[in-house]
């Protein structure tokens, strides 16, 4: 029989007693086996599903990175772009975990009810003085707190997007002296438009790679200069999305403007302004607002699909051919209202009119 010795304190005795839920593992005494109860009891036998917090206050309580893919996702480590960022945020989590006491029940449920930053500001808000050994990392949390609520990043506070804007700019190399302001202006022509998912995975997963594998100079250079299909291509990330690539090619941003503003529109972003351009694509034939949200839901649709090709919808609307390339995307029902909708629509149909100009 192997030597026995105690789980928490490791060590060997005689007189240990077991688990008596899982009997796979041994204590000197009660004390030993509440010490050790929040690493145990994600290998026991718990008789209820296991939680991340309960897995990322495991690994707390062990002073390890919570490798759990769970636990990276649920907790936002994933969102922390840098190691030192996700450093810092488990050593908030661990202030909260071991400093103050906070149990996993609690951690969970503030999560799922999307409360997660209040729960860690009332439970540091309370606290004074701050849990010994992790005095920095709350105030450094208020800064960065939008990493626990990327939807924040999108919506307001802006102080969340400034400091998000911030982050990310330095991420990738960007000044450290250059502040929201400067930075914001910079990435203006960058785009900033309702992506499919699969298009949103593939810039993303791109982005994330390349940023590793270029300079600063080179990204910048690259786009300024429409070079980032090539760009990403030499770092064996070729785009596949053809709309990716319009965007990205010669001539871009700003050639394929408009589709952009299209698809953000047809996606309804709350709290944006209509673009001025949009009136042209059809919407301006519209009698009521019934016929604009059904000509809308009829580009949400076309741009959604997984095989959407927008270059070849704008090719068409360059044409004037709108109504028969959607028409063979996606069936136009009633066809009349429609073919009436998309008639004449280009953008050679002279000036702008009034409405367009607000
Ligand atoms: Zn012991
Ligand atoms: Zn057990
Ligand atoms: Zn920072």
């Amino acid at each position: 029989m192997p030597q026995l010795f105690c789980q928490s304190c490791k060590k060997s005795g005689t007189k240990l007693k077991r688990c008596g839920s899982c009997s796979k593992v041994w204590y000197c005494d009660s004390v030993c086996q509440k010490n050790n109860w929040p690493i145990h009891l994600v290998d026991c036998n718990l008789g209820r599903p296991i939680t991340t917090a309960d897995r990322l206050v495991a690994f707390a309580y062990q002073d390890k990175f919570p490798i759990d893919p769970g636990v990276l996702r649920d907790y936002e480590f994933d969102a922390a772009l840098t190691i030192d960022a996700q450093t810092k945020l488990l050593n908030m989590y661990m202030g909260l975990i071991l400093g103050l006491g906070v149990k996993a029940k609690a951690l969970h449920q503030a999560r799922l009810s999307g409360k997660l930053i209040e729960f860690v500001k009332s439970s540091f808000g309370a606290a004074a003085p701050l849990p010994e050994g992790h005095e920095e990392y709350y105030p450094w949390f208020l800064k960065h707190s939008y990493l626990l609520s990327p939807s924040l990043v999108h919506n307001e506070p802006s102080i969340y997007k400034e400091q998000s804007y911030v982050d990310s700019w330095r991420f990738i190399g960007g000044s450290h002296d250059d502040d929201y302001v400067q930075i914001s202006k910079q990435l203006e022509t960058w785009p900033d438009t309702r992506f499919t998912e699969a298009e949103e995975d593939e810039l993303a997963l791109s982005y994330k790679a390349l940023v590793h594998a270029v300079s600063f100079d080179e990204l910048h250079g690259a786009f300024a200069a429409g070079n980032m299909p090539a760009l990403f291509a030499a770092h064996g990330m070729p785009l596949k999305s053809r709309f990716l690539l319009g965007l990205f090619g010669p001539g871009a941003p700003l050639q394929y403007k408009p589709v952009w503003d299209l698809k953000e529109f047809a996606w309804g972003q709350p709290n944006r302004a209509k673009p001025k351009s949009h009136m042209r694509y059809g919407f301006n034939n519209c009698r009521n607002e019934g016929e604009v949200d059904a000509l809308k839901a009829v580009y949400k649709r076309i741009f959604s699909h997984p095989n959407a090709d927008p270059l070849a919808w704008y090719d068409a609307y360059e044409k004037g051919k709108l109504f028969e390339y959607m028409n063979n995307a996606t069936k136009l029902r009633p066809k009349e209202r429609f073919e009436r909708l998309l008639k004449d629509v280009n953008r050679c149909v002279g000036p702008l009119q009034s409405a367009e100009l607000n």
